[in-house]
């Protein structure tokens, strides 16, 4: 291997908060790993996205990279189906770490079963939006998926909040790790350049997109972590606030 890559690799790994990392695993494709106990390993690890087909072996690097076991992997959390996102959730959930993985209720036949969503009626996509969304190709499935309902609790990480945020896709997921003031927002949002609305162009009902950014700035947290851009460290909830305002 060249080792003249090897800063590249840690530039790519960035600590958030007390546990909590965001790995760009490709330009602009972010994935997020959770310890469970806020430090080690000791109670495992929580993964939210997992990035492309081909991201796992550069997430697995990046948890080794943190002085982490990857096969300490309990849950995946995936934000929707997209395979982005989704990609190497049936790699990690074939590992020996063989963790649960779960998605949106909205999402789940996707992610199990490879069955595209319906194309989005025309007025909740742009006019590139419907032909897109059947070419888009589902992620490689994932047989034993489980599904997540709005307001569900799970206990990884210190508890984290499941957060529907339908509009990119119609079962999309935000999850709030309360204890460690951290909103992840998946493509709810977009931090490309500047703080927006999720990406307008796959997206699959904007009719209730609006909906929920303000849902989510109603939450209480310190920073926004997104699945594509860097993250929100100073005056998130005042930047989000004032997108939700605006933004129709
Ligand atoms: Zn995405």
């Amino acid at each position: 291997m060249d080792r003249s890559l090897e800063p590249l690799m840690d530039n790519r790994t960035e600590q958030l908060a007390d546990g909590v990392w965001r790995v760009e695993v490709t330009t602009y494709v972010n994935a997020y790993v959770l310890a469970n106990d806020g430090c080690g390993d000791a109670e495992g690890l929580t993964l939210v996205d997992t990035g492309t087909p081909r991201s796992g072996p550069r997430l697995v690097r990046s948890i080794r990279l943190m002085g982490l076991d990857p096969r300490a992997v309990g849950d995946v959390l995936l934000t929707h189906w997209h395979a982005d996102h989704a990609g190497s959730a049936a790699r990690f959930a074939r590992s020996s770490a063989a963790p649960t993985v779960w998605v949106g209720e909205g999402d789940l036949a996707v992610v199990r079963e490879g069955l595209r969503p319906p194309v989005p009626p025309r007025r909740d996509t742009t006019a590139l939006g419907r032909p897109l969304s059947r070419l888009v190709p589902p992620p490689p499935g994932v047989p034993a998926v489980s599904g997540l309902a709005d307001g569900a609790r799970l206990e990884a990480a210190g508890g984290i909040q499941v957060v529907a945020s339908p509009g990119h896709t119609p079962g999309h997921l935000a999850y709030l790790v309360a204890s460690r003031g951290v909103l992840l927002t998946g493509d709810a949002l977009l931090n490309v350049l500047f703080l927006s609305r999720g990406p307008r162009l796959l997206r699959s009902a904007r009719s209730i997109e609006q909906d929920t950014i303000k849902r989510l700035a109603g939450l209480e947290f310190d920073l926004l972590a997104f699945g594509h851009g860097p993250p929100l460290l100073k005056r998130a909830r005042e930047r989000l606030a004032a997108l939700a305002r605006v933004s129709r």
